[in-house]
């Protein structure tokens, strides 16, 4: 696997906590985020809810 400036993370639900989506972080460059927070569609909750990056 080749080098790479990028992690692959595990996004939690903010509500439920199910861990149901995986996103990649850029290491390197302009848009370096600590620690990444999106709205994604949560099969439990059945609706868009914030993700939070877990470890
Ligand atoms: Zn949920």
């Amino acid at each position: 696997m080749a080098k790479d400036a990028r992690e692959i993370v595990t996004l939690e639900c903010s509500v439920c906590k199910e861990r149901n989506h995986h996103t990649e972080k850029r290491l390197k460059g302009q848009d370096v985020i600590k620690r990444i927070e999106l709205k994604k569609y949560c099969p439990k909750c059945n609706k868009q809810t914030l993700h939070k990056e877990t470890k």
